[in-house]
């Protein structure tokens, strides 16, 4: 798959500019689900000259036009996620990584039945850690 950004920019209402596109870059396909920090650092190490505010302004202009999903997944940890289709996450304790679990892949009681609440939108955020694989902490027991 080769997004073509400067379309999907401007499909979405947005001027193609080079720093929005080195921002669209990175974040419309990473899995990794930065956080602005993280957003921040990866386009600064190939862009240095992209400014702070460059880069949150532009991820605030593509949550707003609906190209990229602001999560909160834990207490104070705000994520992006250009994954728009529904989707569950996984938090992996070890390694704090976000993984994406298909929709069928679980499956929760029925929502619409909540007395008094409309749902509109959910998700199941998981955590725990992976079986098998390799450990980051392999070898060191707590
Ligand atoms: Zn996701």
């Amino acid at each position: 798959m080769s997004p073509d950004f400067p379309r999907r920019l401007k499909d979405a209402g947005i001027q193609p500019s080079a720093q929005r596109l080195a921002v669209a870059e990175y974040v419309l396909s990473t899995d990794e689900h930065p956080s602005a920090d993280q957003v921040l650092a990866k386009v600064q190490s190939r862009v240095p000259m992209l400014s702070r505010a460059t880069v949150y302004n532009t991820l605030n202009l593509f949550v707003e036009k609906g190209l990229l999903r602001q999560l909160v997944l834990a207490e104070g940890k705000v994520v992006f996620d250009p994954k728009l289709e529904r989707h569950h996450h996984f938090i992996d304790d070890d390694t704090g990584m976000i993984q994406d679990i298909p929709w069928e892949a679980v499956r929760v009681g029925d929502v619409s039945r909540l007395e008094g609440l409309e749902v509109t939108e959910y998700m199941v955020v998981m955590r725990g850690r992976r079986l098998g694989g390799p450990r980051k902490h392999a070898g060191k027991k707590r």
